[in-house]
Parts: structure tokens; sequence; C-alpha cells
């Protein structure tokens, strides 16, 4: 089944006589996740998305499938059991877009974790999510540990733990969600912003204006259920609504940097803190590695956030500490990306200490919002809030998404995209 321009021009001609079970606004990784869930459920469903699909967050990620051991520490269990859980069941739908990756945490004096600590984190980790025997973490001495990865600092390593977590092509996987919906009568359009939300004499959504941003002309969506998957922008959209409540959005910026791998040429992921209790990766993929990342409070515009020089010295500096033979300067880095992670705001906390968890917002007008998360988590978020449209629409259809094979099931890896 094609899925091209035409397949856009065809889709906008034939919109403004339908009445959609579901409209979802954005087009990143949760807003597929929610249009395939319900197009399974066999809800007639449209996504539209202001940009490119997964132009914002989720082509900004650190591309790593995983359970979020640094959850852990901020003793969220039920995140990491979540998300571990999710990591299992990516990787069986979509073996060729989430790839099996080891990772190294070095242990070192002085460092965040023990010896013990770190043997019973990971433990748990792997116990929480449930992680097959032989994938399960093993401790490594210092001999062992540097024997895999020489350039790690030598002075102040103990050993490391040893542990199995997956890596992806964030905006690839959302594409293909988004196609795996599509063969199955989703809709789904590119570069439709939603600009006004409609309501019906009793005050509920019944449909959304928006601005069709490659020919400039103005479109009405008609529906009976309303998701606000717009992440970072979410917000904007309660805005339209009306709907703001005591809990709000809080934007937090995370920078990479990407290096040629001959600089560090690492065979596993490292994972490791810097001062101030901060954790950050170095993951090899291809030619190249890639360091993040930063975690800073962001108010600045959402398209595109910048990178400044603070965030890349920040990065080079931590890079060096641990691996201080590679002696990292600034023209050394190829590249960068930033993105924009969409947290609820809890006062008095700073980026590093605001959960990760998602959370939905229900409107008295009918839209339904779902923000926060993880990339991991994509398809249990979509379960929770498809559920509440098959609820409201008094649909009785189960979540089928954990066996659904994603687009590309069966082709070979590309290993040079990851
Ligand atoms: C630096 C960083 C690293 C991360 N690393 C990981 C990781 O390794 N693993 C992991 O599991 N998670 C990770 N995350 C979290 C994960 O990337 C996000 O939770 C996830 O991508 C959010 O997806 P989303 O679809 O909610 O938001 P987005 O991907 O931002 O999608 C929202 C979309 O809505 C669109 N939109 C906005 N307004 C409108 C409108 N008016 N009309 C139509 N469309 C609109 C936007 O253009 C955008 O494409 C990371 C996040 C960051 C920032």
């Amino acid at each position: 089944m094609s899925w091209n321009l035409e397949t856009r021009n065809n889709n906008l001609s034939s919109i403004s006589s339908e009445t959609y079970d579901l409209v979802i606004i954005g087009g990143g990784i949760t807003g597929a996740g929610i249009l395939l869930d319900a197009t399974s459920r066999g809800l007639k469903a449209i996504l539209i998305e202001k940009e490119d699909f997964a132009s914002g967050t989720s082509s900004r990620s650190t591309k790593l499938i995983h359970g979020g051991l640094r959850y852990l520490k901020n003793l969220e269990f039920k995140i990491v059991r979540e998300t571990g859980k999710e990591r299992a069941i990516a990787y069986k739908n979509a073996p060729h877009l989430v790839v099996p990756e080891k990772m190294i945490l070095p242990i070192q004096t002085g460092g965040t974790y023990g010896k013990l600590m770190t043997s019973f984190a990971l433990w748990m980790y792997d116990w929480l999510a449930d992680v097959a025997k032989p994938e399960r973490r093993r401790m490594l001495n210092k001999e062992q540990t540097l024997a895999l990865e020489p350039n790690l600092k030598p002075d102040l390593l103990k050993g490391s733990g040893f542990y199995s977590e997956y890596r992806t092509d964030d905006a690839r996987l959302t594409l293909e969600i988004i196609k795996t919906a599509q063969k199955s009568g989703a809709v789904a359009l590119n570069y439709i912003e939603a600009t006004t939300l409609k309501y019906n004499e009793n005050g509920k959504i019944n449909s959304i204006v928006a601005n069709d941003n490659l020919n400039n002309n103005s479109i009405e969506i008609k529906g009976k259920a309303f998701i606000n998957a717009c992440g970072p922008w979410s917000d904007e959209i309660r805005q339209l609504d009306q709907s703001m409540n005591n809990k709000r959005l809080h934007l937090t910026k995370g920078v990479h940097i990407v290096i040629d791998s001959y600089k560090l040429p690492l065979k596993n992921s490292v994972y490791f803190d810097v001062e101030g209790g901060r954790m950050i990766f170095a993951i090899p993929r291809g030619k190249v590695t890639y360091i993040g990342t930063t975690d800073t409070n962001y108010d600045g515009k959402k398209d595109n956030p910048n990178v400044t020089m603070e965030d890349v010295n920040y990065l080079i500096n931590a890079a060096n500490e641990m691996f201080p033979s590679i002696q990292l300067k600034l023209e050394d880095v190829q590249s960068s990306w930033s993105g924009l992670r969409p947290l609820i705001h809890e006062e008095g906390k700073s980026p590093s200490e605001l959960s990760r968890k998602d959370e939905i917002f229900l409107s008295p007008k009918g839209l339904i919002t779902i923000a926060g998360g993880k990339l991991t988590g994509y398809r249990i978020m979509a379960q929770k809030v498809v559920d509440i449209v098959c609820e409201r629409l008094k649909i009785n259809q189960k979540c089928i998404t954990d066996s659904i094979q994603i687009n590309g099931y069966g082709k070979e890896i590309d290993k040079n995209r990851f």
C-alpha cells in the first residue's frame, strides 16, 4: 500500500465529508502509537502533524529502548517495571528497528553507587523488567571492564555492571508505526496544523480547524473523540481548549554531541555519572559515537531548540573526565542535536528530579491530553488513552498492540542505521 503525496492529497479531499471516531493531534511516537492502537481496535482514526512526522522530540532522543535505570535512583519502581516490560514487547514486534545493546555502568571510587549497590540495583532492574536469564546483569572487575573498554579512566575504576538494553532509530520507529496503522485504514497527514477547536451546543469538542501548511488551506476535521499528543506543545492545545488546570508542562532540554568513532571507539554503550549526580550515555553507532545528554530548564522556542556552547562544553568535559585519554576538543564535534522533554511540572524539583511518568488530562469539554512518558512506553501510553476513548464511545474492544508486528518486520537489520 503506497503512502506518498498522492495519498495525502486523496485523504485531504475526502476529510470534510467524514466524521472520525478519533482525531489525534501530534505525529510523534505518542500520536503514532495511539493511531495504531485505535485502528487495530476498529476505530476510524486520523492523525495530523504540523511538520514532518517525528520532527519534535521523537527524532531527538537518546534512541534507547530502555527501562530507565536512573528511575531506580528516584524509587520510581512502577516506571521501571512498565518500561522494562515494554522493551521486550518493542523488540518482539520490531526486531528490525530495535536492537539489543550491552551497557557498561562503571563503578568508581567516589561515584554515586558502590559495587554492592550497583549489583543490587541492576539485579532489581532485571527482576522488575523480567529479563531473560542469559541477558541478566553480570558484575565485572576492573581488569574485565578495561579489557572491554580500554578508554575508561583506570585511576578510580573499581569494576562495572554489564547489563542489557535496546537501541532504535526513534524517527524510523515512529514512521513505521504510522505505516502499520495506515495499512489497516488509518489516515495520517503531515504538515497539517491544528489551530482552533470547535464545540457543540453542549460545549463538547466536535471538530478542529487545521491549516494545511503545504497549500495554505484551512480544513475542518469532525470527530467523536479528540486526543492531544503534542508533546512539548501539549499546553498550547490545552490553552486553545481553555482547560489548563493546576498542572502544566515543564520543558527540559537534552543535547547530544556526535564524534567520529575513531576518537572514542566503544564496543558497548557506557552509562556514567558526572559531577552533580547526573548520568550520561556514550553510545557507539556505526562510524560515530554520540554522547548525551544535558538536562536543563528550557523556555525558548519549541521548534528546533538550540545547542549552546555551554551544552557542548559540558558534554566534552564529561567525556574527558570519564575517558581522559581521548582528549576530546571542540573541533572533534561533528554535529549535535537538541530535544525537549515534555515533563510534568513539580514545584521545587530540578530537571533531573522531575518524574518521566506520563500523565493524562481530561478536559471537561472532552479533549484528552497525554503528556510526559518515554519513547519506550509509547505502546502502553496509547493503550491507556484509547481505553478511555473506547469507554466513551461504548466500544468494547481490547488492546491488541502487544502482538502487532511493526511494518517491515522480517526485513534484515540495516546495521548502518543503528
Ligand atoms: C534528549 C532526550 C533524550 C531522550 N531519550 C530517550 C530514550 O533514550 N528513550 C526513551 O524511551 N525516551 C527518551 N526520551 C523521551 C522521548 O523522546 C519522548 O518522551 C517522546 O519522544 C515524546 O514523544 P511525543 O510524541 O509525546 O512528542 P513529540 O515527538 O514532540 O511529538 C509531538 C508532535 O506534535 C506536533 N504538534 C505540535 N503542535 C501541533 C499542532 N498544533 N498541530 C499538529 N501537530 C502539532 C509536533 O510537531 C510534534 O511532532 C528522550 C527525550 C529527550 C528530550
